[in-house]
C-alpha cells in the first residue's frame, strides 16, 4: 500500500525527533512492503522566519491532501513577543487542529516495564499503569474570544472566553465510550462542574449518554480530585475524557508516570487526516544537542500506523521495537535522571536511539 505523510518538523528539537520517526516508518515500509512518501513543509516559528506566517496556505495545503500528518513540536522563547496571531501555538497549532477538524486528541500513558524505575514515583504505585487520556481538541479556553481592555485605574483586564456546545461534547464523549469498550470498560469523565457552567453541560451531556452504553462503567470527578488521583492511585483509571485545557494539564501530569514527558505520544482524529505528534513542546533548553527523547514521536508513528492506515501489526512492532530497548537499558537523559536501576544503562542520543529502533524493527 502507498500512504502519503506530510512531515512538519517545526522548531527546537521537533527538527531532531521527527526524522528519528521517519526512520521507524521506512524500517516498517522495508519490512511489510509499504511505500510512504513523505513530504516536508514548515510549521510555527520555522515558517514565521521563512515566510512571515507560522502556517503557510502551502503547509495547510499539503496537510489536507495527504493521508495523515506527523508534526515535531513548535515554539520557542524567540517567538514569545510576536502579535497574538503570529506566535506559533495560537498562528499554527490551533488554527491547524481546527482546520484539521481534529477534535479529539488521544494520549495513552503506558508504563513501559522496562522504565519502571525511571518515574519519580514509587514503583508498587505505577507498575501496570495504563491509561488512555482523551482531551477535546478544538473547543473550550483555548478557542474562545481573547481581548484585553484598559480599566480606568490605570490596569487592564484580559478575558478567556470558556464554551462548550452539546454538539461539542456529546462527539468527543461518544469517541471515548466507544474507545473505552474495546478496553477495560471504565470511562471517567473529568470536569469542574461544582464551579464552571461548561462543566455542568459537560456532566448532563455524559449522564445522558451514559445510557446508550451500559456495558461501560462510567463515573465524574472533578479535575483537581483527578490531578491527585493520578498520582494516588493511578491504576484505578481505564479511559479519561475531557475538555480541552483540563486534558492538556492533566495529560503532562501524567507523562510522569510514564518516566517522562519525552514517552508520551498522541493522535488527533476526528477529521479526514490525522495528526501525530509527542505530547511535549520544542524543550528550548535541550534543543539542537543530541539529548532529546525521540521514543514518543517514534511511538506517535505507530498511532498513525492504527488509526490512520489500520495497521495494528506494524503498529504493534514498533512498540515492541520500543520497549525491547528499554529492556536492554537504553536510555535518552531524560529517562536516567530517577534511574536507580541495577541494570547497566546505555546513555544515547536523539539520532543513536532511533537507529537502535529501527534496527529493532528490523530484527524482531
Ligand atoms: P516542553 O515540553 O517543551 O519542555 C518541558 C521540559 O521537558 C523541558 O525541560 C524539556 O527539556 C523536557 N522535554 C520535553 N520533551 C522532551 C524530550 N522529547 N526529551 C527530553 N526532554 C524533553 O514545554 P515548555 O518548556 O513549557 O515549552 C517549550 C516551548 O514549546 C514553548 O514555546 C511552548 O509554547 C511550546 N510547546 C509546544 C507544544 C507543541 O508543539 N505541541 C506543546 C507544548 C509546548
Amino acid at each position: 500500500m502507498r500512504y502519503k505523510i506530510a512531515v512538519l518538523p517545526g522548531d527546537g528539537i521537533g527538527i531532531e525527533i521527527v526524522p528519528e520517526a521517519v526512520k521507524a516508518l521506512e524500517a516498517i515500509a522495508s519490512r511489510f512492503g509499504h511505500q510512504f512518501e513523505f513530504t516536508e513543509a514548515l510549521v510555527g516559528g520555522a515558517a514565521y522566519d521563512a515566510v512571515g506566517h507560522p502556517l503557510p496556505e502551502e503547509t495547510l495545503a499539503l496537510c489536507k491532501s495527504s493521508d495523515a500528518v506527523l508534526l515535531g513540536a513548535i515554539g520557542g522563547p524567540e517567538y514569545d513577543e510576536l502579535p497574538v496571531h503570529l506566535r506559533p501555538e495560537v498562528g499554527a497549532l490551533l488554527p491547524l487542529r481546527k482546520r484539521l477538524a481534529l477534535f479529539a486528541n488521544l494520549r495513552p500513558c503506558i508504563l513501559f516495564p522496562g522504565l519502571l524505575q525511571a518515574s519519580t514515583i514509587k514503583e508498587e504505585v505505577i507498575k501496570g499503569v495504563d491509561i488512555m487520556v482523551i482531551r477535546e481538541l478544538t473547543g473550550g479556553l483555548y478557542f474562545g474570544n481573547k481581548s484585553r481592555e484598559k480599566t480606568p485605574q490605570g490596569g487592564e483586564t484580559a478575558t478567556d472566553v470558556l464554551s462548550y456546545s452539546t454538539l461539542e461534547i456529546e462527539r468527543i464523549v461518544r469517541l471515548a465510550y466507544e474507545v473505552a469498550g474495546k478496553r477495560r470498560k471504565q470511562l471517567c469523565s473529568v470536569d469542574k462542574a461544582n464551579v464552571l457552567e461548561s462543566s455542568r453541560l459537560w456532566r448532563e451531556t455524559v449522564s445522558r449518554l451514559e445510557k446508550e452504553y451500559p456495558q461501560v462503567k462510567t463515573t465524574h470527578m472533578y479535575v483537581d480530585n483527578c490531578s491527585m488521583q493520578l498520582i494516588r492511585d493511578p491504576r484505578q483509571f481505564d479511559v479519561i475524557v475531557t475538555e480541552n485545557m483540563f486534558g492538556d494539564i492533566l495529560t503532562d501530569e501524567a507523562s510522569m508516570l510514564t518516566g517522562s514527558i519525552g514517552m508520551l505520544p498522541s493522535a488527533s482524529i476526528g477529521g479526514e487526516v490525522g495528526l501525530y505528534e509527542p505530547s511535549h513542546g520544542s524543550a528550548p533548553d535541550i534543543a539542537g544537542q543530541n539529548k532529546a527523547n525521540p521514543l514518543a514521536t517514534i511511538l506517535s508513528a505507530a498511532m498513525m500506523l492504527r488509526y490512520s492506515f489500520n495497521l495494528d501489526q506494524e503498529a504493534e512492532l514498533i512498540e515492541k521495537a520500543v520497549n525491547k530497548a528499554l529492556e536492554e537499558g537504553y536510555r535518552t537523559g531524560d529517562l536516567l535522571a530517577c534511574s536507580d536501576s541495577e541494570q547497566p544503562v546505555k546513555l544515547l542520543g536523539t539520532k543513536e536511539m532511533g537507529d537502535i529502533i529501527a534496527q529493532k524493527i528490523l530484527q524482531l
